[in-house]
């Protein structure tokens, strides 16, 4: 008998249907014996809708309303995942982020989450009953207010969930079948891996593999949660992110992602003076705008020019700081790019290998396609080009780095 947790995606709960079949997804797993908490999203693009009317209304509207308002997605699938279960005899009650308490920081629209109290539903686990629990919610306890996890949140939930009832395994049920090689809609030769190291999952993860969420993976790491990812429409093995000992052949190149939600942000003739960089990215950190890369020219005549990215949907937020700081900084001048990606191959082998990084760019330039940035860690290479060159980017390096399936 194990303990597991289950996570469904927007996708696998957006009708009555879908519904239905996570009913049964679970009661199998209740039936073979296991004691099963269940974490759910909302139907698909109802959050995108959510969040588009609060951006509607105002583009810097106060982020603790939003929460108010994206959460309410969740409520809704919860409740009818609990009568879905309970309409086949399976044992089953709705769980909201504040009721559990799942306990968070202050950071609305991306909080972290503190502590989970898995007391109480490790009790009725025990009893049989089947906990549906809302993913992307928390509660703030400082303010009372209700929190959520930043968006593809319901995976963090799932694994912090799985760690707080120390499940032995945490599956990620989901619209594809686990875990490629890049987008199988860009590259229809990706293939499918069967493992992949918590550290690479990461860097995909964090340079646009939507399979699961950034956060989701950091915790799954730091915690040792199994994360299992596996279709929830067909009958058939995913793939297991799991610690790198578990990986025999350790790949150079595992995977390539992209991620279009990339704006560019450059500020010309900045005065080249020490504490010019605290300055600029100082506030932008207070506002909770995540910078990403960073790249600052060579000086001329005591200025510089300073060009970073930013997640688009802080650009305006980025644009007004910086607007309102004109003065202060004395730059020149401040040009927004929102239509960039950002393509990243990963691969842990790249600790012991040289030469990744030369054949993107050899890649890149057989296919004519300009770097506007590049930045690299310990087993990642990512480049910034313009958006209308994302597939051209994407295919060329799948097939430089040998990942294309026979
Ligand atoms: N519904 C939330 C979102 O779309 C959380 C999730 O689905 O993971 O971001
Ligand atoms: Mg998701």
């Amino acid at each position: 008998m194990a303990r597991i947790v289950m996570k469904f995606g927007g996708t696998s709960v957006a009708d009555l249907d879908r519904i239905r079949n996570v009913a049964v997804r679970v009661k199998r797993e209740v039936d073979a014996g296991h004691q099963v908490a269940v974490v759910v999203s909302a139907m698909s693009g109802t959050t995108n809708q959510l969040v588009k009317w609060c951006q509607e209304l105002s583009p810097l509207h106060d982020a603790r309303e939003y929460d108010v308002v994206v959460a309410t997605g969740e409520q809704v699938t919860v409740g009818l995942t609990a009568i879905a279960l309970q309409a086949i005899g399976v044992e089953a009650r709705s769980w909201q982020g504040w009721q559990i308490p799942i306990v968070t920081d202050h950071a609305h629209g991306k909080a972290r989450v503190d502590r989970i109290e898995g007391d109480e539903l490790i009790r009725r686990m025990e009893q049989g009953q089947v906990p549906v629990v809302a993913g992307f919610q928390g509660i703030e306890p400082g303010r009372n207010r209700i929190t959520t996890l930043g968006r593809g949140g319901s995976d963090l939930s799932a694994v912090a969930l799985a760690a707080a009832l120390k499940a032995d395994r945490c599956d990620i049920y989901t619209d594809v079948d686990g875990i490629y090689t890049t987008d199988p809609r860009i590259v229809p030769r990706a293939r499918k891996l069967d493992r992949i190291s918590y550290e690479e999952m990461l860097e995909l993860a964090s340079v646009g593999a939507k399979v699961l969420q950034t956060r989701s993976v950091e915790l799954a790491m730091k915690a040792r949660v199994r994360v299992q990812v596996l279709s929830s429409f067909e009958d058939k093995p995913g793939s297991l992110v799991v610690d790198e000992d578990e990986i025999m052949e350790k790949p150079i190149v595992s995977g390539i992602a992209y991620s279009r939600d990339e704006a560019k942000v450059t500020l010309r003739r900045v005065p080249d003076r020490p504490g010019v960089a605290a300055r600029i990215f100082g506030p932008l950190s207070d506002a909770n705008v995540n910078v990403d890369m960073i790249v600052q020219n060579i000086g001329e005549d005591g200025n510089t020019d300073m060009t970073f990215t930013v997640n688009r949907a802080d650009l305006p937020r980025a644009q007004d700081i910086l607007e309102k700081a004109k003065a202060e900084l004395n730059y020149g001048a401040l040009i927004a790019d929102p239509d960039v990606t950002k393509i990243s191959v990963v691969g842990i082998g790249m600790r012991t290998h040289a030469g990744v990084a030369s054949t993107m760019f050899k890649a890149l330039s057989e296919k004519g396609i300009n770097i506007q940035v590049i930045s690299t860690s310990e087993i990642k290479v990512s480049v910034l080009v313009a958006a209308d060159y994302t597939e051209l980017a994407v295919r060329a390096l799948h097939t430089a780095y040998g990942l294309d399936a026979p």
